[in-house]
């Protein structure tokens, strides 16, 4: 199938050599050519703007930065819905916001194409293995139509609902696992400061009640001090405000979620925004004096 795709960023570039690697022809765009210089060599061509990546295809992938990236590749300037003849069906795979993919949703119909919300889950591990979450948003026929192309991207693909509800399922899960890296901070600096090793801590927790998928990643990253992303603490911020907005927006009482918010908002200006999420513990080490590695 022909397929467009617009990001090839840590997530991007793994989902998409998935779908060449199955037979699909992708048009690529991104806003730096050098990220899509081995899907190249792979055969994709390369688009010098979202329209040109989308025009003549059946179907197109984003997998962009932030809200307003997903709202200018589609809506913007050079963007998707500028072309002639755009992919009647698109894909964000983006964590956005659910203002953009309303007022992405509300522009698509009125040129009768459909727009789907498709998060995934599962880091850049789970995209080169093709084992993501995709939590999708939108029409349900056309999701069963494009099922199968989905489960090339994650081996778990869930219909969430209308428009938006990918994302509502997707923000709702990033807050929770990102919480509880901020929380694990601090209960790790509390247990090496009384005297015990990051390893013990770790292998104890590790078979009992605190157990958390968020420290099972500590062992290779925060101990070993590799804060290669990954994940960005840019994209941490981001996320944790997507759903602290939201909870403004709705009225939902949040308080811890914004103290979170306001430790991820602190390691950017700390200059930690482009290493992985996990690198927020940095700061929690300085204000406690300790460090959690081996
Ligand atoms: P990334 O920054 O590595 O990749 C984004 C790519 O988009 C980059 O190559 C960048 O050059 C390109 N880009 C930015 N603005 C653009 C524009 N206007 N037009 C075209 N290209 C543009 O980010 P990522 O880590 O790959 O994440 C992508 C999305 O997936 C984000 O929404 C993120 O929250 C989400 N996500 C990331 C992970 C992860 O582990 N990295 C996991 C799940 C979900």
């Amino acid at each position: 199938m022909e397929m467009g795709f617009i990001g090839v960023g840590y997530m991007g570039r793994h989902i998409a050599k998935n779908l060449i690697n199955s037979g699909h022809d992708l048009k690529i765009f991104d806003i730096r050519k050098e990220a899509a210089a081995e899907l190249l060599q792979m055969g994709a061509t390369w688009a010098d703007n979202p329209s040109q990546a989308s025009e003549d295809t059946q179907v197109t992938f984003m997998s962009l930065p932030t809200p307003k990236d997903v709202a200018d590749v589609v809506l913007g300037e050079g963007g998707i819905f500028e072309g002639t003849n755009p992919s009647p069906t698109i894909f964000d795979l983006s964590t956005t916001s659910i203002d953009i993919i309303e007022q992405i949703s509300d522009a698509a119909s009125k040129k009768k194409i459909s727009f789907l919300d498709a998060p995934v889950s599962g880091g850049t591990e789970g995209a080169i293995k093709g084992t993501l979450c995709v939590m999708v948003g939108g029409d349900e026929e056309v999701f069963q139509n494009h099922k199968e192309i989905l489960e090339l991207i994650g081996d778990k693909v869930i219909y969430c609902g209308n428009v938006g509800s990918g994302s509502i399922c997707k923000i709702v899960n990033n807050l929770i696992g990102l919480s509880v890296n901020v929380l694990l901070s601090e209960a790790f600096t509390l247990g090496v400061k009384a005297g015990m090793s990051p390893d013990i801590l770790f292998d104890a927790i590790s078979k009992s009640s605190g157990n958390t998928q968020s420290m099972q990643v500590f062992p290779a990253t925060l101990f070993k001090r590799n804060f290669e992303p990954g994940f960005q603490v840019d994209l941490a911020a981001k996320d944790v405000g997507l759903a602290t907005e939201m909870g403004r927006k709705m009225r939902i009482p949040m308080e811890l979620s914004n103290i979170v918010q306001q430790r991820y908002i602190e390691a950017q200006n700390q200059g930690l925004g482009q290493l992985s999420a996990n690198a927020v513990a940095l700061i929690q080490e300085t204000r406690s004096g300790v460090e959690i590695k081996q």
